[in-house]
């Protein structure tokens, strides 16, 4: 168990808290989704409470250590200004003097925003003097982007080599979240793997084989499976450089006792696009010059009677060409029944995420990761380098 905000002396102690903030924000400067910010209320409210003085730093997209103003976090404080109904200072540079003198000024329960700390070319480097400096301005260090906790970083990892460091509620409830389901889970537990990315896949799969009862797996993916026990799959995404490990992975399971389940049926098209012709194949048969880009009405059947009976579910991953909303249809009748299970459900990735949210349904599930590629390396049996900063409780 790591340390927490409750673990720690933080009344009248200069705060600095590491959110990720990196919500989407679209043409005009407006915030599409909120929900990485409604998430750090809990611990914010609980610094304000106990009389820190709160800096809080964020990244916001890809601007590759210059200052580009379409990626200020100004949007960011405005709304989290509003939620928290109290103003926010901001601050534009965290290297000048007068942030020094602003975080000094700060009183109890005030809170300072930095600017987009990705300005900083030292930051994505885990520049030793870069991170030194932050240290400087804070007495305590608190992770709370657990979207950003598998990278190293200045102000995610570098920091906390010079201040206490302590995570926040919503790393924590990340953290217990996978602990519970990795190391405790009620059976059956299946997992449900889709999307594109098998290098990270895999490494998923091998690591669950000793926990789980079921693996269902669809999108991209599958077809590199299929292909691997001899079916045709058209045209279909595969990657060739990772038969051999697919088809050990199958014989695996197969000594374990668990059920790999692949798509019995497919939806394919001419070509990736929204507007192809479309016909359905079976796993295996498909005719040439097809790929497939969608799970069939038999394997959705078959995956819904599996999801069913679970107690434990874990889903990263669509089960088709999610940006196109003719193939979303698998992702999100999978979405629709992993939300009316009972048992505990464990979502992570973009477009699972996004499939449970759009169906309005987020509430139905115990717990919506914050962070892809933070869940994911959790889901791979690795430990995130961020949380390792972190002293045990
Ligand atoms: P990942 O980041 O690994 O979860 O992959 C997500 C991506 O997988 C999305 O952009 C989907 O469009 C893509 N994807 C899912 N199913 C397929 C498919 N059958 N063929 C090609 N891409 C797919």
């Amino acid at each position: 168990m790591k340390k927490t905000i409750r673990d720690i002396d933080v009344s009248n102690k200069r705060v600095f808290v590491r959110v990720d903030y990196n919500v989407p924000i679209n043409n005009e400067l407006k915030i599409v989704d909120d929900s990485r910010i409604t998430a750090t209320l809990p611990t914010i409210n609980y610094l304000i409470e106990h009389g820190a003085k709160i800096i809080l730093c964020s990244h916001l997209g890809r601007p590759e250590g210059q200052i580009d103003p379409k990626l200020s976090l100004r949007p960011v404080l405005a709304r989290l200004s509003k939620l928290l109904d109290k103003p926010i200072s901001f601050a534009e540079d965290v290297l000048d003097d007068s942030t020094s003198e602003m975080i000094n000024n700060l009183q109890s329960g005030d809170i300072l925003m930095l600017e987009n700390i990705r300005f900083y070319k030292q930051e994505e480097a885990n520049n030793d003097a870069f991170a030194k400096k932050l240290a400087s301005l804070a007495d305590i260090f608190v992770l709370e982007a657990f979207g950003t906790a598998h990278r190293k970083h200045a102000s995610t990892y570098g920091i906390a080599k010079y201040i206490p460091a302590v995570c926040g509620f919503l790393v924590e409830q990340e953290l217990n979240m996978f602990n519970k389901v990795l190391n405790n889970p009620e059976h059956p537990f299946v997992a449900i793997l889709g999307g594109a990315k098998l290098a990270d896949k895999l490494p998923v799969i091998e690591n669950l084989l000793d926990k789980v009862d079921t693996v269902l797996i669809g999108g991209g993916m599958a077809y590199t499976f299929i292909k691997a026990i001899g079916g045709s799959v058209g045209m279909s995404m595969i990657d060739n450089s990772k038969l051999e490990l697919a088809s050990q992975i199958l014989d695996k399971a197969k000594e374990k006792g668990v059920r790999i389940i692949l798509p019995i049926d497919n939806i394919g098209a001419k070509e990736f696009s929204e507007n192809a012709e479309t016909k359905k194949f079976s796993s295996g048969f498909f005719a040439d010059g097809y790929q497939g880009m969608d799970i069939g009405p038999k394997t959705i059947k078959c995956f819904k009677k599996v999801i069913k009976k679970a107690k434990t579910i874990v889903w990263n991953g669509p089960l088709g060409v999610y940006e196109y909303e003719r193939f979303r249809h698998g992702t999100d009748k999978i979405a629709k029944y992993v939300a009316k299970n009972k048992g505990v459900s464990v979502i992570g990735g973009g477009d699972s995420v996004a499939a449970i949210q759009s169906l309005g349904v987020a509430k139905k599930v115990s717990h919506i990761s914050t962070g892809g590629g933070a869940s994911l390396m959790l889901l791979q049996g690795k430990k995130l380098p961020c949380v390792e900063m972190i002293e045990d409780r």
